[in-house]
């Protein structure tokens, strides 16, 4: 039973930390999505100020550039050594820091005039790749874009080169794509890739530098900067075990989709963490809620089995078992006290009962001894002749009756004396007590006139102890002073019969065969 009741409660206890486990995983992905939400959005904020930032420092220097004097100077004389001799310091500068990638003069509407990345380049035609160039030539405004032209992808700031409303040339300036994902490393992003269009980049990049980018990883139509991942290319938020990928889309001046920023970040020892704190907060209450149900359990069993032990009592009270009642226990809380106080109660019923049958047993010896013989007298005759009649009845056992009387006492008295008389009675007395059993019924009938009710005892015993008694009785020899008395008894025995309707019937047919022997006689049986 204990067995049983430990493992139930081990069972729940396996059950409940497993739907907890099953409840924190599930839970977990939902944290995931919860948290993946901020973290895409903050990327897609820090991207847009990285940008503008960038934006910002591009359009500043190239309007600076587009409005020099110097600049316009060398442009009214055609002087690229003028200009070479003014910028270069700057474009070196800024170029070994990674600050930028070009600087690029062109004249109308896209002829180059000083390409500090290709000084070469002088005089070159490049309308085809630079559409950007095309449309600040036509259009006097600025253009701030993403672009791949024939050297690199990146982005791009171009502004007009004006003298009195008069379109003079434009001047480029840009850095590198790769910019984004240096800066991104540094704003502590798990890993950074950017995942550019291949197919722009091999329309727009001359050969040599198409090279370099042949060489990078390649996924589907993408070639990557960085690791490849395997994730769908649309702008958005992707997550995957742990890890949650801001994909970024990076348009160019066409609106075309030129480039994907990736950034990945790794939730996943954050999830982690909280997975565990959760699971060991659930266990806990778990546990807590298991030590009080089995708290509970072994409080209710304790006082169930105090009850158990308390109704026993009141059993054993109720079926006179008092032998079988239980010790005082020192009394440790109310339940003791109370089951103490039932104890208690029960010894003192056990007492009661004691002298009430003490004092029965007492007052029925009396009520039902003959005083001089101390056998049973004629009031017990009367009083349990109908109980005795149905017990022999329900045994189906023969009952034999001896009804005896002594001979000639009348004389005995005259003759000695009534004390002699009653010592007859007495040593009679004994002497037959001596000759029958323990069960036999031995009653002072009259005054020397007695019955034997002997349970169990066919006619041909009956006559058999009758005989005895008889003879033993008239073996006795009384010393009276010097005289010897003897005397003698005659007996009429009878059995019940069936169809007696009392024990008086039997005892009538004894009496009259008493009364035969007399008449016979005396000192003689007589059936
Ligand atoms: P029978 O042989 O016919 O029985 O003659 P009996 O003399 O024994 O009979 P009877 O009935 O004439 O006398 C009985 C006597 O028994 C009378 C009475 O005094 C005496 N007796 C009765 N009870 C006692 C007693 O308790 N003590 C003494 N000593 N005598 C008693
Ligand atoms: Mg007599
Ligand atoms: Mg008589």
């Amino acid at each position: 039973m204990r067995f049983k009741i430990y493992t139930i409660i081990f069972a729940i206890f396996a059950m409940a930390i497993a739907t907890t486990v099953f409840v924190v995983n599930k839970n977990l992905h939902f944290i995931q999505e919860e948290l993946g939400k901020p973290i895409y959005n903050t990327r897609v904020k820090e991207f847009k100020t990285i940008l503008e930032d960038k934006k910002a420092y591009l359009a500043s220097f190239t309007k600076f550039l587009s409005s020099s004097n110097i600049v316009i100077d060398s442009y009214l004389k055609n002087d690229r050594e003028k200009l070479i001799n003014f910028i270069m310091p700057l474009y070196k500068n800024l170029h070994d820091s990674g600050l930028l990638e070009e600087i690029h003069f062109f004249k109308p509407p896209a002829k180059s005039f000083v390409n500090f990345a290709n000084l070469k380049a002088f005089n070159m035609d490049v309308s085809k790749a630079r559409a950007d160039i095309v449309w600040v030539s036509t259009s006097f405004s600025p253009s701030v874009h993403f672009y791949i032209c024939r050297l690199y992808p990146g982005l791009r700031a171009t502004y007009p080169i004006k003298y009195k409303n008069k379109l003079l040339g434009s001047v480029s300036f840009g850095i590198h794509i790769k910019v984004f994902r240096e800066l991104f490393k540094k704003l502590n992003a798990e890993n950074v890739s950017i995942y550019l269009n291949d197919n722009e980049l091999k329309e727009s990049l001359l050969p040599e530098k198409y090279k370099y980018y042949e060489k990078l990883p390649s996924y589907k139509n993408w070639k990557v900067l960085g690791n490849v991942y395997n994730i769908t290319l649309k702008p958005g938020r992707e997550l995957q075990n742990g890890y949650i990928f801001s994909k970024i889309e990076i348009k160019d001046f066409f609106d075309k989709t030129m480039a994907y920023l990736i950034i990945r970040d790794n939730i996943f020892p954050f999830l982690t963490k909280i997975k565990y704190k959760a699971l060991f907060l659930l266990c806990l209450e778990i546990l807590s809620f298991i030590l009080t149900f089995i708290t509970m359990f072994l409080l209710f069993r304790w006082m169930l089995n105090q009850i158990n032990e308390m109704n026993r009592i009141l059993y054993y009270i109720k079926t006179y078992q008092f032998d079988k009642i239980p010790k005082k226990t020192e009394e440790k809380d109310e339940l003791n006290v109370y089951k103490n106080n039932l104890i208690d109660v029960a010894q003192r019923i056990k007492a009661y009962i004691n002298l009430l049958n003490s004092e029965i047993e007492e007052y029925s010896s009396k009520a039902y001894q003959d005083v001089l013989t101390k056998t049973l007298n004629r009031n017990f005759l009367e009083e349990k002749a109908h109980e005795l009649f149905i017990k022999f009845e329900i045994s189906k056992k023969p009952v034999g009756i001896i009804m005896l009387d002594i001979d000639d006492f009348k004389k005995v008295n005259d003759t000695y004396g009534h004390d002699v008389g009653d010592m007859v009675l007495i040593k009679l007395a004994e002497t037959i007590k001596n000759d029958i059993r323990k069960e036999d019924l031995f009653i002072r009938y009259g005054g020397e006139e007695f019955l034997i009710i002997l349970p169990n005892s066919n006619i041909e015993n009956t006559y058999i102890v009758a005989e005895k008694i008889r003879k033993h009785i008239e073996d006795i020899t009384l010393e009276i002073g010097q005289k010897h008395l003897k005397f003698t008894i005659s007996l009429g025995i009878s059995e019940i019969r069936e169809g007696d309707s009392s024990i008086f019937d039997a005892i009538k047919r004894a009496d009259i065969n008493l009364y035969e022997a007399k008449r016979n006689g005396k000192n003689r049986v007589e059936i």
